[in-house]
């Protein structure tokens, strides 16, 4: 009988994180404060984060305890599955073993619980009551409300409007974990209210609702913010995913050549892939993709230069590949996938060659996510579906150059709570957006300059 999954016991979730700081050629350059425009300290960032994720936010120590409190939630889910596609790459006809690490088995149904369980913990410790936060479609805000729930904290969330009107499902998931949930812009901060003033109709965006976020917990001493990529703490916890997947392999024998995963932050990609980037820069052979939307095309398209992470502007200034704080990216289904930068960790291995990255249009993304529930039965989050898509080029190109490459993607999520997408696309209703250059190079003109 072949072997279709390979799955872990309990005992052998990671007990470290991992952190590539460690190993990096070369790290990012330090943030800076969005008035001064110096590099920040710990006391900036401790009106809105726990002196624990702060310190991870700037450790270079390769390997970080998982506390036990953590470990134990970890388990209602870890390690996660992985497995082989046998039945797409028979599909495909391929020579290559194409491999996929699954986090929809989490209870939010994505990666992002590897990040809200410890940082609820973190600020459970720190005494905080309430964590303020953002969401887009929805994926980050049901992964922390689930972890305020777990951990018995409170958890207000500032969800994009258009997302909030169109999209309640996860908002319902959020509620039900016990969370307060407002639409963005709202009239609850300053921030909210001025964008409201100027344009009452505002659709919202992830940086607006950052903004209002950041607000809300820098004017309540009880208070932290929570974000659900980007920072490197985010990416450290992440890496549990890569570490699992490490294990997998040894058992089954073989590593990936290729791996790849969906950019939106960047973190559900740095959590597969930077423990196998350590071996790529100490000189083994491996390529790592990053795959975007064409309608945020951040890698592709962006400039490598220092930008807020939200729009208006509160948050310091990282060094970033940006589309510029107030791009409004088009409302395609991807939702996760329409933050204006990513990870600075993850630009600054790009910007080193270590990673590279491709755009994908949203039929060609639809088409590879039916392909796939069709072969192997999962119905894919609409993001986790742009992994799929450069999986299956990467296949087929093996297949023509007549190599037998081995794959890896990350299945960040189900899509289960995304069948509108599915419908819009069975009805012949989606459309492929390609984000203009020219107003890419606007909103870059109105970036900060420094020095
Ligand atoms: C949020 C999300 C992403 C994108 O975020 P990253 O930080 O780039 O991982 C991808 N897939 C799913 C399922 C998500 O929820």
């Amino acid at each position: 009988m072949k072997e279709t999954k390979v799955v872990l016991p309990d005992r052998e979730i990671p007990r470290q994180w991992y952190n590539i700081m460690a190993d990096m050629p070369n790290l990012p350059k330090p943030p800076l404060h969005p008035g001064t425009k110096q590099p920040i300290g710990p006391g900036d960032l401790s009106v809105i984060f726990p002196m624990a994720l702060i310190g991870q936010e700037v450790s270079t120590e390769r390997w970080i305890d998982i506390p036990e409190e953590v470990l134990d939630i970890y388990t209602l889910w870890r390690p996660a599955p992985l497995f082989r596609a046998h039945r797409l790459e028979k599909a495909l006809g391929t020579s290559a073993k194409i491999y996929y690490k699954y986090e929809g088995v989490s209870p939010a149904g994505s990666h992002k619980p590897n990040t809200s369980i410890p940082q609820a913990y973190y600020n459970k410790q720190a005494g905080i009551k309430r964590i303020a936060t953002e969401t887009g479609a929805g994926q980050w805000g049901s992964s922390m409300a689930l972890a305020g729930s777990l951990f018995g904290l409170e958890v207000t969330v500032y969800m994009v409007r258009v997302s909030y009107n169109q999209k309640p499902y996860r908002r319902i998931a959020m509620e039900t974990w016990g969370a307060t949930v407002h639409p963005s812009p709202s009239t609850v901060t300053n921030s909210g209210r001025k964008i409201l003033e100027a344009d009452p109709e505002c659709p919202g965006s992830l940086g607006i609702a950052i903004s209002e976020a950041v607000e809300d917990a820098a004017t309540h001493n009880d208070t932290n913010y929570a974000l659900g990529s980007v920072l490197n703490h985010v990416l450290i916890h992440q890496s549990v995913i890569g570490l699992e997947a490490k294990k997998q392999f040894e058992l089954i024998g073989g590593s990936p050549d290729i791996i790849i995963g969906s950019c939106g932050g960047g973190s559900n990609l740095a959590g597969i892939s930077f423990p196998f980037l350590r071996d790529k820069i100490h000189g083994k052979e491996l390529r790592v993709i990053a795959v975007e939307p064409t309608s945020c095309p951040t890698l592709t398209k962006g400039e490598f230069r220092y930008d807020f992470g939200d729009t208006a502007g509160l948050t310091p200034l990282l060094m970033m590949y940006t589309l510029g704080h107030d791009f409004m990216p088009p409302g395609i289904h991807a939702g996760g996938l329409r933050y204006h930068a990513d990870a600075p960790l993850l630009c600054q291995l790009y910007h080193d060659g270590l990673i590279e990255a491709v755009a994908c249009g949203q039929t060609a993304v639809f088409d590879a996510a039916v392909k796939f529930a069709r072969s192997e039965g999962i119905i894919p989050a609409p993001e986790s579906a742009h992994a799929i898509v450069t999986a299956i080029d990467e296949a087929v190109k093996s297949k023509e150059e007549g190599k037998e490459k081995t794959i890896l993607f990350s299945l960040s999520g189900h899509g289960y709570l995304d069948l509108t997408a599915y419908a819009d696309y069975l009805s012949g209703k989606l459309e492929d957006y390609v984000y203009p250059d020219e107003m890419i190079k606007e909103s870059l003109a109105r970036l900060p300059v420094i020095g």
